[in-house]
């Protein structure tokens, strides 16, 4: 791997950035945040957020004392869990009460449990400071673009003071919002990774530009994913039939800009996983079920 010592030390206990820590250390995703705050031309609001999750599926929205009470129920069943990560089925920081109570009390109730979240980045600059304060491990952003123009073929709005707002302006606050949450993340020595997703004819030629400028500012980590466009998920409704990237073109891309030694084993997980990664065990701490634990 070619990441600093430093960096590495603090991924290498964590199963999603280490190959060795996956088969020794589990995680969990806990959805409590259902609303959005921008449009994703991909995005299926049926689904869960793509940000961190594999699209196409549903995951059980939890209140903020759900998911407390489901973390230490997995916690006390799982002596591998090591990382729990709010991650949809929205946006996190959409959901700003509901995502902070959940790592406040998990702060206070479960200290050893590494949190960290994932982000569209429309609200990331506004809650830096409360993400310092409950030690949020790391953060994900996904940034599809730093180009307006390719911005609006993918956000046809977002929803900005109030008000929505559409196309390249949108698309211009967007970008902005993202830089800018990610450069104070880093600053704080907060690790960072980006997400992006590939969608052919719309941001793949640019996504190298998009790696130069994130790793740049010091994200320790680029995965690139595809545009999965099965019908079942929704079209993608900004370009009648967009395909998703072959498995050739996905490859390709990654080679040139994936930190690919550390993210070949990510699985796309739902946003309510449970488990060492590659194992889903969340029907095993469905709510009706830790009802009866403990
Ligand atoms: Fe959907 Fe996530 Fe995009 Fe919001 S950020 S529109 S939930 S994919
Ligand atoms: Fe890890 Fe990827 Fe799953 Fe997130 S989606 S928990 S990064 S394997």
């Amino acid at each position: 791997s070619h990441l600093p010592e430093s960096i590495r030390k603090r991924v290498q206990d964590h199963p999603c950035y280490s190959e060795e820590a996956h088969h020794h250390f589990a995680r969990m995703h806990v959805a409590v945040a259902p609303a959005c705050n921008i449009q994703c031309n991909y995005c299926n609001r049926k689904y869960d957020c793509a940000n961190e999750s594999r699209p196409g599926v549903v995951s059980e929205l939890l209140t903020p004392e759900q998911a407390v009470k489901k973390t230490l129920a997995v916690a006390a069943n799982i002596p591998q869990m090591s990382v729990l990560g709010i991650a949809g089925p929205g946006d996190p920081l959409a959901n700003p009460k509901r995502t902070f109570d959940t790592f406040r009390a998990l702060s206070e109730e479960a200290p050893d449990i590494k949190l960290c979240v994932s982000t569209n980045g429309l609200n990331l600059p506004d809650h830096v400071d409360e993400l310092i304060r409950h030690n949020i491990d790391h953060v994900t952003i996904t940034i599809n673009c730093v180009d307006p123009e390719v911005g609006a073929k993918i956000y046809p709005w977002i929803f900005w003071n109030n008000r929505r707002i559409r196309g390249v302006k949108a698309a211009r606050i967007l970008i902005r919002q993202q830089q800018k949450g990610l450069e104070m993340l880093v600053e704080r020595g907060v690790l960072v990774k980006v997400n992006s997703v590939m969608i052919p004819g719309v941001n793949d030629d640019h996504l190298k530009e998009v790696s130069r400028v994130i790793k740049e500012k010091g994200a320790f980590l680029h995965n690139v994913m595809p545009l999965i466009a099965a019908p079942e998920h929704g079209t993608y409704y900004g370009v009648m039939g967009q395909r998703g990237p072959t498995a050739a073109e996905l490859k390709a891309l990654q080679d040139d800009c994936s930190d690919m030694n550390l993210m070949r084993h990510c699985r796309q997980c739902r946003a309510d996983a449970v488990g060492m990664l590659g194992e889903d065990r969340g029907h095993e701490f469905t709510l009706e079920k830790i009802e009866t634990m403990s």
